[in-house]
């Protein structure tokens, strides 16, 4: 069995030659065969050169290197499609997904998992961002089909034939926490302590959380346009009402002049709900904008390898084994 390893690397130099060594050597304690398939986000330090470094060394790396930072997410999709495994693990180079976990995850794989997903727990994080994240799954939870769970990240064993099927989905809004879980086949999770990050600083402002926050509510399907009609159903319902009571209420007693409040609060927090829904429909027709000009995830700058080509791939893969 080949087992490849999928590493996205952004800015990694001081840690890169470390996970690499760890890697290699954990891996070759477990006895399979395996690749590494390192993905530099467009780096503006010298990650490319040490993966160029690191695959002269060892024909077992390849490396793809992106003409610009396109992101994590459109990363691990190039590993995704550049990994020739049975099975293939997706973790970061900063060592915050323990490479000893990976032999658990080969095992359960061979259990018959096809997706093996190592769960952090929250230990060592800021409290504010521990309240935020259950808060953040709680509502997204309840917006979203597929079921998110707090703290599973990307760290995760894919078997070939779920590769295959999230290769398959080429949106170009990728929430690949989202993706995973839509794509479903046997699943198991194992929480592991969360390692604190050795080197360097996480690429996650809190705007940029937010926005991948916002992403995931709105790139999964339709419930928060849903939600906006039914909002306002209710509004309209509840204007309505009102509106039925103040004519009933002139035809019996004759206008009253004053108002201005009412008038003022109703005008206002009605533009405001208006706003907020035109910003949502905004938000789709955003990325039906972005999904329609069909540009690619990402482009590649250097490579020594080349993806495998999807049209081989018959789609009886999927039903077979
Ligand atoms: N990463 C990437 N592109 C980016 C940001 C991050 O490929 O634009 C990689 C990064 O090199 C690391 C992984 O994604 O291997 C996780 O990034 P980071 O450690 O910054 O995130 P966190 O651990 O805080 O979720
Ligand atoms: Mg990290």
């Amino acid at each position: 069995m080949l087992v490849s390893l999928v590493v996205p690397c952004f800015n990694e130099e001081e840690i890169l030659e470390r996970f690499h060594e760890r890697v290699t050597d954990e891996m070759t304690g477990l006895g399979h065969e395996f690749q590494l398939v390192y993905v530099d986000d467009g780096s503006a330090d010298r990650t490319l050169v040490i993966l160029q470094e690191l695959a002269a060394a060892d024909p077992r790396v390849r490396y793809v290197s992106f003409s610009r930072n396109f992101g994590k997410e459109a990363a691990m999709l190039a590993g995704l499609q550049h990994a020739e495994g049975d099975a293939v693990v997706i973790m970061d180079a900063d060592l915050q997904h323990p490479p000893e976990l990976v032999g658990r995850m080969l095992q359960e794989h061979a259990d018959g998992y096809d997706q093996v997903i190592a769960r952090r727990t929250r230990k060592g994080d800021r409290v504010t961002r521990t309240v935020s994240a259950r808060a953040y799954y709680w509502l997204i939870n309840c917006l979203v089909d597929v079921e998110l769970v707090d703290g599973v990240g990307d760290f995760r064993l894919l078997s070939r034939r779920t590769v295959d099927a999230v290769l398959e989905l080429t949106e170009y809004n990728r929430f690949s926490k989202g993706l995973f879980a839509w794509v479903g086949f046997r699943t198991t999770t194992f929480a592991y302590e969360n390692a604190v990050r050795e080197q360097g600083s996480s690429a996650w402002t809190f705007g940029k959380l937010l926005n991948y926050g916002l992403d995931g509510l709105l790139s999964f399907n339709n419930k928060p346009l849903r939600a906006a009609l039914y909002l306002g159903m209710v509004l309209m319902s509840v204007a309505f009402a009102y509106a039925a009571w103040i004519v009933g209420f002139a035809l019996v007693k004759g206008v009253e002049t004053p108002g201005y409040v009412t008038l003022i609060v109703v005008v206002t927090a009605l533009a405001g709900v208006q706003m907020v829904i035109v910003g949502v429909v905004g938000e789709y027709v955003g990325r039906i904008y972005y999904e329609v000009k069909r540009r690619p995830h990402f482009l590649v700058k250097a490579t020594n390898t080349q993806a495998a080509p999807q049209s081989i791939r018959e789609p009886q893969e999927f039903v077979r084994r």
